[in-house]
């Protein structure tokens, strides 16, 4: 009977609802119950068989750690040891701009190779024995996999931003408990992991490091084929390679074809977005991925971006990392620059007002029609202006969204789409700079208690 309760909670708060994450966690935590299959909203946990007493345990677990319910990152960050306290990026200890000296890294980097220089001087200090990342399947185009490895030519390898659903928690099973790994994921996936090593720390204590990037929105797949629906190939067969983030930074979209090479700037190939735009992006308040032991994102700022060089920003919330980017810095394999706590915010400014006061927003209007993630962190005081700017975001976002308004414009070259979007974009954050600019210099965060804070407590 117990059972068969946690499921139905899995199902009514969660998968019902259109509020899962997508990140694998019901497959990795239980025996053969629940399999991740494709959709177009992403990929959702299917349950493959019944449920049974054995399972009471697992599902336990899962329930704790399940994103789609929400996260109570406040009470979870206190339990980092931490010198700074932060309510909008999670406490920390230090913030850096970073970028490898090695050409080999930087080539393939997505902005200044810091997450594979990290990976790399993790293995060879043998800190952890395996990395967990996510990667293109061989000769599998779209088709993303985790990849447990200690090979440092396969991490020097690996595929850039994926900018795509995808799990990346369904193989925690195949871990070995008698072996150190260091995890990749977005936030969701470092939240969900940093719950289980906190209520489970015998359990997971195998899962040493945990490395986010910061995530700003995500997409549905769909994505890439309405990009070359608008280039004239109609066969998804058609590619032989992807590149999300090819060349100089901040890197084009780039594919390769049998007939031809397409390619995009990663400022214009934005102009997917509102089309392909996961939920679970829209309803999350963590962008930098706020319980890693560091994170990692694009350091934007004209000065950098002008460079073209490319260069990472990094928040280090555990001494381990400091001590790795000094070490890393010394031998000369690393650029590495202290900055403080205005410069790392004014680089992201807009996206960590998109998930603070934004998020708060949109669940607010969800929460009419039924279950939505809780957390135990809300702003307060939001100005009409931005609850007026957040309804046509929320108006855009539904129109792309639909089917023949996707199919539409997806005849449309993507040059064209990518150059009015770029546009409308800057227009957009011309107007609405002041508005957010002012929301996030005034923002209040107060805390709040919630079932989900309750049961974490309990636990
Ligand atoms: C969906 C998505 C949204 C993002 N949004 C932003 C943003 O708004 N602002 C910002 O500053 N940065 C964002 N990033 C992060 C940024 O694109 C870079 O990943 C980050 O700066 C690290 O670059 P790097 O050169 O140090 O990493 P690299 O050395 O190039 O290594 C990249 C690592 O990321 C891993 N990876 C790639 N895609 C995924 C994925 N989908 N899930 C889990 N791991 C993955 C790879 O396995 C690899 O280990 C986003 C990334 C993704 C995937
Ligand atoms: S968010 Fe993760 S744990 Fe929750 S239902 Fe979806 S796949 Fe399962």
């Amino acid at each position: 009977m117990e059972q068969k309760n946690l499921i139905k909670q899995i199902f009514t708060e969660v998968i019902n609802p259109g509020n899962c994450f997508h990140c694998g966690l019901c497959e990795g935590l239980s025996k053969n119950l629940f399999k991740m299959t494709n959709t177009s909203k992403g990929p959702i946990p299917k349950l493959i068989r019944k449920p049974v007493k054995n399972d009471i345990s697992d599902l336990k677990k899962i329930v704790h750690a399940c994103p789609g319910r929400g996260i109570p990152y406040h009470h979870l960050s206190k339990k980092l040891i931490t010198s700074k306290k932060s309510k909008i990026i999670g406490n920390y200890n230090s913030l850096y701009i970073a970028s490898s000296n090695s050409n080999l890294i930087r080539q393939k980097a997505s902005s200044g190779g810091l997450v594979r220089s990290l990976l790399i001087e993790l293995i060879k200090s043998k800190k952890v024995d395996y990395v967990c990342i996510l990667d293109e399947k061989e000769e599998k185009i779209l088709n993303f996999d985790v990849l447990l490895t200690n090979s440092i030519d396969k991490i020097l390898n690996t595929s850039q931003s994926i900018y795509q659903t995808t799990p990346l928690l369904h193989k925690l099973k195949k871990l070995k408990k008698n072996k150190k790994y260091v995890f990749v994921g977005l936030p969701e996936h470092i939240a969900s992991l940093r719950i289980l090593k906190v209520n489970y720390p015998k359990d997971y204590a195998h899962i040493k490091f945990l490395i986010s990037i910061y995530s700003g929105t995500n997409m549905y797949p769909g994505a890439i084929e309405f990009y070359l629906k608008g280039n004239g190939v109609r066969n998804i067969n058609d590619i032989k390679k992807i590149d999300w983030r090819y060349g100089e930074w901040p890197g084009m979209l780039r594919i390769v074809t049998k007939n031809k090479i397409l390619s995009l700037k990663k400022f214009y190939y934005n102009y997917l977005i509102p089309f392909f735009i996961s939920k679970n992006c829209l309803i999350t308040p963590d962008f930098t991925g706020e319980l890693s032991d560091v994170s990692v994102g694009d350091a934007w700022s004209p000065t950098l971006e002008n460079k073209g060089y490319g260069y990472s920003v990094a928040i280090t919330r555990s001494k381990v990392f400091d001590e790795i980017l000094i070490k890393l810095k010394r031998n000369n394999s690393l650029y590495v620059k202290k900055i403080n706590f205005k410069n790392a915010i004014r680089m992201h400014a807009h996206m960590i007002e998109f998930k603070k006061v934004g998020s708060y927003l949109r669940i607010e209007k969800l929460k009419k029609r039924g279950p939505v993630p809780l957390y135990d962190l809300e702003p307060i005081n939001i100005s009409y202006l931005r609850k007026f700017i957040e309804k046509i975001i929320g108006l855009i976002i539904s129109i792309a969204s639909n089917k023949i308004i996707k199919s539409l414009f997806s005849l449309i070259n993507s040059k064209i789409l990518g150059f009015v979007f770029k546009i409308v974009r800057q227009l957009w954050k011309s107007i609405t700079k002041p508005t957010k600019r002012k929301g996030l210099n005034n923002i209040k965060i107060i805390e709040v208690n919630n079932k989900r804070v309750k049961e974490f407590l309990n636990t």
